[in-house]
């Protein structure tokens, strides 16, 4: 019988470590016109996206992110009704989004097509409750052109992108930064995907030194992904309302009983108040962050 094949992820060559994985099936091989991108199927992971080397999003493991990226910024904000997604291809942010009541539109800026084409017949978990929601839409454009020229106003911005390579490197820019909050309305919150603190400390503390130019708070909170190798994945948060942050736990308690209690895997109030007490190798990051 053929050997099976592996696939390893190629975004800490730099660092002299690969995470690879023994493939069951390839679903879905293509050069797009944006990057390169592979699904296949794993025995423990379940099917796995990687993009341009770097995996995006596993079966198994996809809540912990999507729920941690989405639940923690609206329910800190308290009456988000706006919502924009700056990349989130295969739409398992925008699944959670739309759990919340209260959000009255949510706009995902998506620059690669093809990602959500084939999320459509790989990913129906996430795209059938979403694309057959009314408070949806999708945009195929850069994200960078769509903050420097909407005239929309958002209270909660999520930044779903790649690693800051190929295309999406613009959206770890202070040009990009200052679109989002020319486009954030009063009181609103930017989060983003700010990388793995131990592999990529740079990343973090250059991103967190732009938010710090543009708004009053720029700090970060974490959580554990276990493909997102190398321990505590890093979320940036970036607004001008200092109070988000300190929000107490009987209100977020509230806030979500008012949500409709909707199931979660990961996110709970205790573990979003948590997810700010950062480890002191990255609150040191932070500190410096300048
Ligand atoms: N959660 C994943 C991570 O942390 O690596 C990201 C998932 S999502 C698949 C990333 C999406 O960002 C991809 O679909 C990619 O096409 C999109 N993207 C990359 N650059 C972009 C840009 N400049 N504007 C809009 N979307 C972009």
């Amino acid at each position: 019988m053929a050997e099976k094949r592996w696939i390893s992820e190629t975004l800490f060559d730099e660092q002299g470590f690969r995470m690879s994985y023994q493939v069951e099936r390839v679903l879905y091989e293509m050069k797009t016109e944006h990057q390169d991108l592979v699904l296949f199927e794993h025995r423990f992971f379940g099917k796995m996206l990687m993009l341009d080397g770097a995996t995006q999003v596993t079966s198994k493991d996809e809540f912990v992110y999507h729920e941690m990226m989405t639940h923690v910024p609206i329910l800190a904000h308290g009456n988000a009704k706006e919502v924009l997604i700056v990349g989130g291809g295969d739409c398992g942010i925008a699944e959670e989004v739309l759990k919340h009541k209260s959000v009255k539109r949510l706009t995902q800026v998506e620059i690669d097509a093809s990602v959500v084409e084939f999320s459509k017949e790989h990913f129906p978990e996430f795209t059938k409750p979403v694309l057959g929601d009314k408070r949806f839409d999708l945009v195929i454009d850069d994200g960078m052109n769509f903050v420097a020229k909407t005239d929309r106003r958002f209270d909660v911005i999520i930044v779903d992108s790649t690693d800051p390579q190929g295309p999406g490197k613009v959206l770890f820019s202070s040009r990009f930064y200052a679109a989002c909050k020319r486009c954030m309305a009063k009181g609103g919150v930017m989060v983003t995907q700010n990388g793995v603190p131990i592999l990529q400390p740079g990343e973090l503390s250059s991103g967190i030194a732009k938010f710090r130019k543009l708004f009053a708070d720029g700090f970060c909170y974490v959580a554990a992904i276990p493909t997102y190798v190398g321990g505590h994945m890093a979320m940036g948060w970036a607004t001008d309302n200092k109070r988000l942050r300190e929000i107490p736990l009987a209100t977020l308690a509230a806030r979500y009983r008012k949500a409709g209690r909707f199931p979660t895997k990961y996110w709970t109030p205790e573990v979003h108040k948590a997810a700010f007490a950062l480890p002191r190798f990255i609150a040191e990051l932070v500190a410096r962050a300048k």
